[in-house]
C-alpha cells in the first residue's frame, strides 16, 4: 500500500498527483480510472494541471495530465484529452475564489463507495448533513466538533455544461461571506462521488480525507442505528 504521509515541496507538482492517485486507488477512493485530480497552474488566466481522460489512477505517467484554460480546452499542443469532468474543475477554480471562499490551488474528485451510498440516500434531501465529529475541524477554518456541514448534493449528469450551471447556480445563493468558514468544502454527485479543493494540494488531499472518513462514519451510524432498531422486540 502507498501512503503519503508529507508532501515533499522538491517534489513535482506532477509527481505529488501521480502519488495522490495511487494512494487513493489503495484506499479505494479512486478505482479504475475513476476519479480526476488538477492543480492550478496559473490564476491569470486561470489554467488548470488536469489528469487526462481514460488513465488508471493506480499507474499514472508522467504524461498522464494536460493543461487546460478556464474553458477546459487543451492548451499544451498535446492530443490527450483532458477528464470528462475537466469543466467541474475550472468551475470551482474560478467560482469558489471569486464567491469569498479562499483561493482555490487544486480540486480532487473521488468515486468512494461511502460517498456513492449517501449521496443516492440524501439526494432528495439537498444535502448531506454532517454534525457534532471532531473530524469536522480537518476541514479548513472548522475549530470545534461543535458545528454543522452540509454538504450540497447534486443530481448526477453527463452533460457537464449542464451540471456546471446547476452547482453555479446553487454556490451563488448560497453564503460565502466569511471566508474562514465557508458553506461547505466539498460537494457530491449522486451515485457518484465528492468534489472537494483546497488552497494547496496538501489542503485538497486532506479534505478528501476527512470527507470520506465522515462519509463512512455517518453511513456506519445509519447501519447501526437501524440493525438496531431492528432487533428490538
Ligand atoms: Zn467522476
Amino acid at each position: 500500500m502507498t501512503t503519503i504521509t508529507s508532501f515533499d515541496t522538491a517534489t513535482s507538482t506532477v509527481d505529488q498527483l501521480r502519488a495522490i492517485g495511487r494512494e487513493f486507488h489503495s484506499r479505494s477512493w479512486s478505482l479504475g480510472t475513476s476519479s480526476n485530480y488538477s492543480v492550478v497552474s496559473s490564476r491569470d488566466p486561470l489554467e488548470l494541471l488536469i489528469t487526462a481522460s481514460g488513465k488508471d489512477k493506480s499507474a499514472l505517467g508522467p504524461d498522464d495530465f494536460v493543461r487546460v484554460d478556464s474553458m477546459g480546452r487543451v492548451i499544451d499542443g498535446s492530443t490527450r484529452k483532458s477528464s470528462a469532468e475537466t469543466l467541474l474543475h475550472c468551475l470551482i477554480a474560478d467560482l469558489v475564489p471569486a464567491l469569498g471562499g479562499g483561493p482555490v490551488g487544486a480540486v480532487l474528485h473521488t468515486h468512494s463507495v461511502w460517498s456513492t451510498i449517501l449521496s443516492r440516500a440524501d439526494l432528495v434531501a439537498g444535502s448531506l448533513r454532517i454534525e457534532g465529529y471532531e473530524m469536522l475541524k480537518g476541514l479548513e477554518g472548522i475549530g470545534t466538533h461543535d458545528t454543522i456541514e452540509d454538504v450540497p448534493i447534486f443530481a448526477n449528469g453527463q452533460d457537464m455544461t449542464e451540471l456546471a450551471g446547476r452547482i453555479r447556480d446553487r454556490f451563488t445563493t448560497a453564503d460565502w461571506s466569511n471566508p474562514k468558514r465557508p458553506p461547505c468544502h466539498g460537494f457530491l454527485l449522486s451515485g457518484h462521488g465528492l468534489y472537494t479543493w483546497g488552497q494547496s494540494l496538501a489542503e485538497a488531499r486532506r479534505h478528501i480525507e476527512i470527507h470520506e472518513f465522515l462519509f463512512e462514519v455517518v453511513a456506519r451510524g445509519r447501519m447501526l442505528a437501524s440493525a438496531t432498531h431492528h432487533e428490538r422486540p
